[in-house]
């Protein structure tokens, strides 16, 4: 027949397991569905398509403005050349007008490197983006398979825990039971501590020997700690 404290070290000891298993299944109904992570790179991804596209834009933009310039060039060009024009200011403006096309066409080429560049830097930007989701996303699924598969074997542990819970309250008084509730609820969860080698194995402290063999006896009510006042067990 167990002594009332080696009753009560064996419930502690559930309901250790029990709050271990209790605080996980929270951990993970929480981590359940989460895809906050998912979601960022998702964002992320977003972002760099977005920018890509401007990039591209602008781009094709600068190279619209090329093609107008010189078709416009090559047009004022074949009228110079053509010997239609005899005019000496006609064929003046015509030719300052080459002239100055040439220039614009030439900083308008320089912007349009740049603006390549831009767009290369944006698309490996990009690429990465969308690894990096893939990777985020592979992850997030086969994590949330195991954490699904925890929660249900965690569900059924704790079952188990509660009958082996209700088994170990036969022969514990209520009073018992409420003052070892009260412990556990004002220390941490842990109502009992065992004792070994005369220490404390909770507080690290070292009780009185008549505390000690009181303990041991498994006197009702239990002898406290006289340090962490937790229930002292005694093998
Ligand atoms: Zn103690």
């Amino acid at each position: 027949m167990m002594n009332v404290t080696a009753r009560l070290y064996v419930l502690q000891q559930i309901d250790t397991k029990l709050d271990k298993s209790e605080n996980r299944l929270r951990e993970l109904e929480q981590a359940i569905g989460n895809d906050s992570d998912v979601r960022e790179v998702t964002a992320a991804l977003e972002a760099a398509e977005m920018k890509t596209r401007a990039a591209r834009r602008a781009y094709q933009a600068i190279e619209d403005d090329i093609d107008m310039l010189a078709r416009k060039k090559t047009a004022g060009e074949k009228r110079l050349y053509s010997g239609s024009v005899s005019n000496p200011k006609e064929l003046q403006d015509l030719q300052d007008e080459s002239v100055s096309l040439a220039g614009r066409i030439s900083t308008l080429e320089e912007r349009q490197l740049d603006a390549m560049i831009a767009q290369d830097e944006s698309e490996s930007i990009e690429t990465k983006a969308r690894k990096q989701l893939e990777v985020v996303r592979s992850k997030w699924n086969r994590e949330q398979a195991t954490f699904v598969e925890e929660s249900s074997e965690l569900q059924a542990t704790i079952l188990c825990l509660n009958d082996e819970r209700e088994t170990a309250l036969i022969g514990v008084s209520s009073d018992l039971q409420e003052s070892y509730d009260v412990v556990r609820r004002h220390k941490g969860g842990i109502a009992v501590a065992e004792v070994t080698d005369n220490i404390c194995t909770v507080c690290g402290m070292a009780p009185s020997a008549v505390r000690i063999r009181q303990a041991r006896s498994g006197v009702d009510p239990p002898v406290k700690c006289g340090n962490c006042a937790r229930i002292m067990y005694v093998k």
